[in-house]
């Protein structure tokens, strides 16, 4: 192995490339961020879309995720860097951005110049050459109504939204640190239904976190159904040490996070099915 390169170095692969070429024998390329203040507009992998990050890394530690151990604490980039990134996509052609970050909703919570998630969507969507705007994740713990009314008002902001609900037990969700109750969930998609009955609302489910009981599984699968989500992404938990997780008792049976796995995809299928692109009200 000549070299080894760290999440956040990925844009110093270049230069080590050429220190391997020049006859250097190990490098190691970790630690500080050091992402440009753009990338390269002359290369992009899609012509008609892009992939733009807002902030790198999530304070959050739930206890099953390992992205704080490897990716460091929440690191958002500054607006005007953003915003230049952007615009020089779009005058590449570029029409489609996405704006991507573990939780969008805390974006700019550690930069201090008072722009929130909501006011870049604003800044994004003047910028001329783009015509549509999408982005993940959101954290329902700091996804706030304005989010919804931004969405709804920003014409260029596809109605998308997703919201990873990862459990419907009130235990579990406490037990992954994830900051929400099922209640305040429920209370989300009330709202973002209320302000956009057409917008398309996506999740993450884990099955068989340590300790989840028959009735906590069925807390899930009753909110999923209540809900009527348009799709679900359905994981079954295995420990990521050293996420906290991973020091717990991984007490649920492979078979029975296989069974509840099953369960919650024949649902969802069936849901989506019924759905077939409309919008049902809540059950
Ligand atoms: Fe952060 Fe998402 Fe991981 Fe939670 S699951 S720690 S919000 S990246």
């Amino acid at each position: 192995m000549d070299i080894a390169v760290g999440p956040s170095n990925i844009y110093e692969i270049p230069d080590c490339i050429d220190g391997v070429l020049e006859g250097r024998k190990k490098i190691l390329a970790a630690g500080k961020q050091v992402r440009p203040e753009h990338d390269n507009p002359a290369y992009h992998e899609d012509k008609n879309r892009v992939y733009i990050s807002i902030s790198e890394g999530c304070d959050n530690y739930c206890s099953y995720c390992i992205v704080p151990y490897v990716r460091g604490r929440q690191r958002s980039r500054p607006k005007d860097a953003i915003i230049n990134e952007i615009r020089l996509a779009a005058r590449a052609g570029i029409s489609e951005i996405t704006l991507l970050g573990q939780n969008v909703n805390s974006y700019g919570n550690d930069l201090g110049d008072g722009c929130t998630f909501m006011d870049l969507l604003n800044y994004v969507a003047g910028i001329e050459g783009v015509k549509r705007i999408r982005f993940v994740t959101c954290h329902p713990k700091d996804t706030k109504e304005k989010l919804f009314l931004a969405m709804r008002d920003i014409e260029k902001v596809h109605k998308h939204l997703h919201l990873p609900l990862q459990s419907g037990s009130a235990k579990i969700l406490k037990a992954m640190n994830r900051g929400y109750t099922p209640v305040h969930y429920l209370g989300l998609v009330q709202k973002l239904r209320q302000y956009m009955p057409d917008c398309n609302l996506t999740t993450d489910i884990i099955v068989g976190f340590p300790g989840e009981t028959e009735r906590d599984f069925k807390d899930t699968l009753d909110l999923m159904k209540k809900i009527r989500f348009d799709s679900a992404y359905i994981f079954k938990y295995s420990p990521r040490p050293p996420a906290e997780s991973s020091e717990m008792d991984d007490n649920v049976p492979e078979d029975t996070k296989k069974k509840r796995h099953a369960i919650l995809l024949e649902t969802q299928r069936n849901i989506s099915k019924k759905k077939k692109g409309r919008h049902l009200p809540m059950a």
